[in-house]
């Protein structure tokens, strides 16, 4: 038997076929054209999901189940909410099974991506963690004994929207001061763009051509780590943010590990290191063991493969 997880993205579908180990046998991909009304995406899903079962030589009967990954929030088989695809109270699970009936499990990107790590990446030995994406935003996924945990109304592990800062920069969830404005990758980004009008002549501003839209995480974190004083002061800022969420984190839930996923997580050890060294600030039982802080290690695959994993 072999499992099907479909990794939606804003961009992208990508539809692979796994093993019950989180192998993946074959992929399959198209542009999620996501301008169009959800019924014509849901129908290249499942296409998607045919073509790749018979390209690695499997039928119907092979399947064991099908997950999908969505970027947003999904409830009892609806997709509730997904903001970059304009999708509302979406019937996800009804319309699939009306055209490939099987079990369809539907959970958030962010937890399926912490699932992929919990049961086939970095934190495999770890029976809790805690997932990060840097990227965009700010993507959570509790991990609680393997299975995801999202809370008693399935709403919980939205991390990226804790409050961090009282009364601090507006959110796009139309909160103020959520630890997301902070600590993605949009944050490190609007600390850059501070950074470069009171230091012009920085080599930051210089890479940016002075222009606050030019900067990337990547360039900030490039420039850091050239030696860029400037550069790191955004650096070291975000990475300070990142460490004290981080500390929230397990001061809540003390988890075996944390994986730090996501756009930013690209940066590696420079990144690693720093919140590694920032943390120690934070931490509240510092003389007793608390949570390893790892980069994840799928990559892109991990939509894939902790959707396939969904459902049990
Ligand atoms: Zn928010």
């Amino acid at each position: 038997m072999v499992r099907i997880g479909i990794d939606l993205g804003a961009t992208n579908i990508a539809v692979g076929v796994v093993t019950d180990d989180g192998t993946i046998l074959h992929k399959v991909e198209a542009p999620t054209l996501a301008s169009r009304p959800w019924q014509p995406v849901v129908a290249d899903m499942i296409a998607l999901t045919r073509r790749a079962l018979s390209e690695a030589g499997f039928t119907l009967d092979d399947l064991r189940s099908i997950g999908v990954g969505v970027p947003g929030t999904a409830i009892g088989g609806v997709v509730v909410f997904c903001t970059n695809l304009g999708w509302h109270d979406v019937p996800l699970e009804r319309t699939f099974r009306e055209a490939i009936d099987k079990p369809l499990y539907i959970d958030n990107d962010a937890n399926v991506a912490g699932l992929a790590e919990a049961m086939a990446g970095v934190s495999a030995g770890a029976p809790n963690s805690v997932f990060l994406t840097l990227g965009t935003g700010l993507g959570g996924g509790i991990i609680i004994n393997k299975r995801i945990y999202t809370g008693a109304h399935g709403v919980g592990g939205e991390l990226g929207h804790l409050t961090f800062i009282a009364d601090g920069e507006m959110c796009t969830c139309g909160k103020r001061g959520c630890l997301e404005r902070y600590a993605s990758a949009t944050g490190m980004i609007r600390q850059g763009g501070e950074a470069i009008r009171t230091h012009p002549h920085s080599a930051l501003a210089k890479a940016a051509g002075q222009d606050p839209a030019n900067l990337t995480a990547k360039l900030i974190v490039d420039q850091a780590r050239a030696g860029d004083p400037t550069a790191m002061m955004v650096f070291d800022r975000y990475v300070h943010y990142l460490a004290q969420g981080i500390n929230s984190i397990i001061s809540f839930i003390d988890p075996d590990m944390i994986v730090l996923g996501g756009g930013v997580s690209k940066a590696g050890a420079f990144l690693l290191d720093a919140v590694r060294l920032a943390l120690t600030n934070y931490i509240f039982f510092r003389t007793l063991p608390y949570a390893s802080i790892e980069l994840a290690s799928l990559g892109n695959d991990a939509g894939i493969i902790g959707a396939a994993m969904l459902g049990e």
